[in-house]
């Protein structure tokens, strides 16, 4: 079994070390004896998306989404197709606003894929800090920082997560992220999938159903160190502090 994992644009979206995020999806493939590769996809060049199994694209600063946006035209038809077919995506704040239909900032409006019904506004005031969610499809609660000007309205999208801690998508809505098909979209760095193993494995295990035509069962991983590190920010952030909080039970505690 192998799978390719498609890193967008590297060179104009690596915020907070987002690449972490290709090396935790390589490295539990790894760990469970899956083959992977790593295929990436800079500003320019042809992307052929029939031979990627997921797309992990990161964040990045207003100038570098303005550059990306002048090849996004390019790739658009076939990003939409890959995602409407069950294709696999993290897309992480700068790319999460790209796949909207545009990024309004105080100069200009960068225009996006619209593979998303959603626009994102920019505000003077940046939403930065730690991030605590929790969501129905993830057992443990879901860690990462955000650091933002633009504010995502998703409609009827289903979000990633409720904020417990943060801020999310406006900073008023309670919501963070959203979920379409197989593409997770969120404002959350850390990286994400490192400190959250379980949504790492969301991605991976959607990737193998659509590569092989069955469900393939992952393995389970010790995750000792992933989990404490998820558990120390929810004990700092959230009132989860205790282990005896009953609303916390099969919440990574
Ligand atoms: N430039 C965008 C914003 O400030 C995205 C930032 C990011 O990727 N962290 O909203």
């Amino acid at each position: 079994m192998k799978l390719s994992v498609g890193h967008l644009y590297p060179e104009l979206f690596n915020l907070y070390g987002d690449r972490g995020n290709v090396q935790c999806l390589l490295k539990r493939l790894q760990w469970r004896g899956i083959e992977a590769d790593v295929i990436p996809l800079p500003a320019g060049e042809k992307v052929d998306f029939a031979g990627l199994d997921i797309i992990c694209w990161g964040g990045g600063s207003d100038r570098g989404q303005e550059i990306a946006a002048g090849h996004l035209k390019a790739i658009r038809a076939d990003f939409q197709s890959y995602v409407e077919d069950g294709g696999v995506v993290l897309a992480v704040c700068a790319a999460y606003q790209l796949l909207g239909n545009y990024y309004r900032t105080e100069k200009r409006t960068i225009e996006g894929l619209g593979i998303l019904d959603i626009c994102t506004e920019w505000k003077t005031e940046r939403l930065v800090g730690n991030v605590v969610l929790e969501s129905p499809s993830f057992p443990s609660l879901i860690v990462g920082f955000e650091n933002h000007a633009g504010r995502t309205e998703i409609g009827d999208y289903m979000p990633f997560g409720k904020v417990l801690f943060g801020h999310g998508n406006t900073g008023n809505d309670g919501y963070e992220g959203l979920i379409h098909k197989n593409l997770i979209a969120t404002y959350l760095h850390g990286p994400l999938l490192p400190k959250n193993p379980e949504v790492c494995d969301w991605l991976l295990e959607r990737a193998l159903r659509r590569r092989y035509g069955r469900e393939i069962a992952l393995e389970p991983l010790p995750d000792v160190q992933e989990h404490r590190a998820n558990r120390n920010i929810v004990e700092r952030f959230t009132d989860c502090r205790k282990k005896t909080d009953a609303s916390c039970l099969g919440k990574s505690l």
